[in-house]
């Protein structure tokens, strides 16, 4: 990955927009030591791709980072502000000569609680970055390992300030289980709750194949919703889908498997814990056709 350019925020209300948006160098430090972003994890940030000179599903990017926000008790994030250094960092990543051959641009953008030491407003970022292309994973597929989170399917309402559900900066534990995933010789994990509820990937949604109709688990789960899927579940509007919770045995069950992800698209499951599974290759296309086409 490769770092093409950084924004600096200025995040204080009375700021016009123009004004709040400051170029800095991309590889150039921007962080205190005393941001609670870096000290605490406590911060929410969004990744969204870009193509045709977009970032794509920019809107439900903007409307998961206020509902993480909410979550995580921030400020709300003045949306207008961070849609107009998204959108000037999609087009300034997209001028001719910016990529190289084989890479595609993401926007991240970041927001922490601000300062530990001096308090005030938080503290936000844009980065564009670039990196590789999706196209040889979305045709090989991955293999993954099942992994417990640790947490009842019941988290977000019997125990909030675990912040499941939320798009927090604390990652740690996704990284974690991603080596975990390594080490068994897997790509990539799909975590289940301690009471065998099917949920997500570290970074990405999963939808599974039953009976035909295609199914992904509720938020209500403590799973992010994903912006990626729910482009899927619109777009595909000939496959019936479903929004409902997927035991342990339906996910043995489930006759194709993909973990999808703004970066990435849609990813076919070629392994699970060691056991081949059926890809469908020719619904994987239409789903990243649908998603590569989006155009904002
Ligand atoms: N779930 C988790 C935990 C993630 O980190 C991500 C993306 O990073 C997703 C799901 C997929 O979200 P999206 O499709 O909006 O990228």
């Amino acid at each position: 990955m490769r770092a093409l350019l950084l924004y600096r925020l200025d995040l204080a209300d009375d700021v016009p927009v123009d004004d709040a948006v400051h170029v800095v160098d991309a590889t150039a430090p921007l962080i205190r030591a005393t941001d609670l972003g870096v000290n605490r994890g406590d911060g929410v940030f969004e990744t969204a791709v870009v193509r045709h000179g977009a970032a794509q599903s920019l809107e439900a990017h903007l409307e998961r980072l206020g509902r993480s926000a909410r979550l995580m008790e921030l400020p709300p994030p003045r949306l207008e502000l961070w849609r107009a250094a998204v959108l000037r960092a999609a087009a300034a990543v997209s001028a001719p000569g910016v990529l190289h051959d084989g890479e595609l641009a993401s926007i991240k953008f970041v927001m922490t609680r601000g300062d530990e030491f001096d308090g005030g407003e938080p503290t936000g970022w844009v980065l564009g970055f670039a990196g590789g292309d999706p196209r040889a994973l979305r045709r090989a597929g991955i293999r993954v390992v099942v992994l417990d989170r640790g947490y009842r399917h019941d988290v977000m309402r019997t125990a909030p300030w675990l912040l499941q559900g939320a798009k927090s900066l604390a990652y740690a534990v996704n990284q974690a289980a991603l080596r975990e995933a390594v080490r068994r010789a897997a790509d990539d994990v799909i975590f289940v709750s301690s009471d065998g509820l099917v949920l997500e990937g570290p970074r990405s949604t999963l939808i599974a194949r039953l009976g035909g109709k295609l199914i992904t688990p509720p938020a209500e789960l403590g799973v992010l919703p994903g912006t990626t899927q729910a482009d899927i579940f619109a777009g595909l509007s000939d496959v019936p889908s479903e929004t409902r919770a997927i035991t342990l045995r339906e996910l043995a069950d489930a006759d194709a498997l993909w973990l999808c992800s703004s970066t990435r698209g849609a990813v076919p499951v070629r392994e699970v814990d060691g056991l081949g599974r059926p890809m469908d290759h020719t619904l994987t296309e239409r789903m990243n056709a649908v998603l590569d086409a989006r155009r904002g």
